[in-house]
């Protein structure tokens, strides 16, 4: 891949992440890293084949597709994390994703399970955006602003434990790309009863509410723009500006503070790659996952989480031709399992994600091999005292939607 496709915020995150990698993530030695992917396979096969119900493997959508062939389970974060906690016979859980799914394993499922990352460098450059100190820092300059008991803060499940906890102490909750519209009807009129709920834009008129919302801004702004809010409901905090940029009257006016956060992958996307897949198919579909900007997600035809898209996919009528939004390990998979429709990813230079890419053969065998020999190596361990918070936060999302 050429430097010109690695977007600038990439290698800043690189950067950061590559000595914390060093220290976290030991070399794997010779006996994995010069194996055949022949070999890799048959070791882990057996592995599986011993460790039998003791072991289950979760694998991300956006996961490889060699390492996908091993999954007990794919999915999206919350529904991995969920089915997880349903294996009550699984000693090991191996989590094919990135850490805050891990993290999220871990709170959810019993003591008695264990959580393993295959590599501890497969982190998330998006939840990165929004570490706990800018976030007590920025709730603390919110606070000089507006009425702070109005803000409820509410965290995309692409997040870090600490940051599940803060929103789980502040009388919040957290989100996914699914269930995103709910939970900020939520936040902002107090109720649970969504069927039983007038226009959601007057209903935040009359409580004042505000929602706080980290760290994906597109994600939040999407939805906030689906339910009938527009421009002068939102501002942008910007973690890195004094008072995120804030002042007291954007502050009082705004319903939704967004945090400054995206996705580097979804970011990718743009209005001209549309136009052009049109241009070129008269019966084109255009699909995006909302982390993608405003923009992209006006001129989509179906917007939605990782499942909706495999969903609307399944329901497409052969011979469509369907550009998709969203990481391209995902694509690749649906163009391949569904040979009757046409399907690209609209960024033709796409490059995957480059963390979840970081599972690959040799660290799944190494992982496993160790279980064989009743030795864990990367477990994800959330402290005791952020599990409390965390599992607060998560079990008031299930509990509304
Ligand atoms: S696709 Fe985006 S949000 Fe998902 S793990 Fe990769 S960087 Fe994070």
């Amino acid at each position: 891949m050429g430097d010109q496709a690695v977007p600038a915020d990439y290698k800043q995150f690189f950067e950061k992440k590559v000595n914390i990698m060093l220290k976290l993530q030991r070399r794997l030695g010779s006996a994995y890293e010069a194996a055949t992917d022949a070999e890799l396979v048959e070791r882990i096969a057996s592995a599986k084949d011993s460790l039998a119900d003791r072991l289950v493997v979760l694998g991300h959508h956006y996961q490889r597709d060699e390492v996908i062939q091993f999954a007990d389970k794919t999915g999206d974060s919350l529904a991995l994390s969920r089915y997880a906690a349903q294996q009550h016979n699984a000693e090991y859980v191996v989590f094919c994703g990135v850490e805050f799914m891990a993290e999220a394993a871990d709170i959810l499922t019993a003591s008695h399970q264990k959580v393993i990352l295959p590599d501890l460098g497969a982190g998330c450059s998006m939840a990165d955006m929004a570490d706990i100190d800018a976030v007590e820092l920025a709730w603390k300059e919110i606070s000089q602003l507006t009425d702070i008991d109005n803000v409820i803060p509410v965290t995309y499940i692409n997040s870090s434990a600490a940051l599940k906890n803060f929103v789980g102490r502040h009388n919040g909750a957290v989100c996914t790309s699914s269930n995103a519209a709910a939970i900020i009807k939520w936040a902002l009129s107090g109720t649970k009863d969504q069927d039983s709920l007038p226009d959601i834009v007057e209903v935040a008129k009359k409580t004042k509410k505000k929602v706080l919302f980290f760290p994906d801004q597109h994600l939040a702004r999407n939805t906030a723009y689906r339910l009938g809010f527009n421009v002068e409901d939102e501002v942008v905090y910007d973690p890195e500006i004094e008072l995120g940029g804030l002042d007291q009257e954007s502050a009082e006016r705004s319903t939704f503070i967004l945090w400054k956060g995206h996705c580097s992958v979804h970011q990718r996307f743009n209005v001209a790659q549309i136009e052009n897949f049109r241009n070129r198919y008269d019966n084109a579909v255009i699909m995006a996952h909302p982390e993608c900007s405003h923009e992209v997600v006006e001129k989509a035809d179906i917007v939605g989480s990782t499942d909706a898209i495999i969903k609307a996919v399944n329901a497409a009528k052969p011979g469509t031709h369907i550009g998709i939004a969203t990481e391209v390990h995902l694509v690749n998979r649906l163009a391949d399992t569904h040979q009757d429709l046409y399907i690209e990813c609209l960024d033709p230079v796409m490059c995957p994600c480059a963390t979840m890419n970081r599972i690959d053969l040799p660290h799944l065998a190494w992982v496993m091999d160790g279980l064989l020999e009743d030795t864990v190596y990367n477990q994800i361990i959330v402290d005791e005292i952020i599990k409390e918070g965390a599992k607060l936060a998560l079990d008031r999302m299930l509990s509304i939607a």
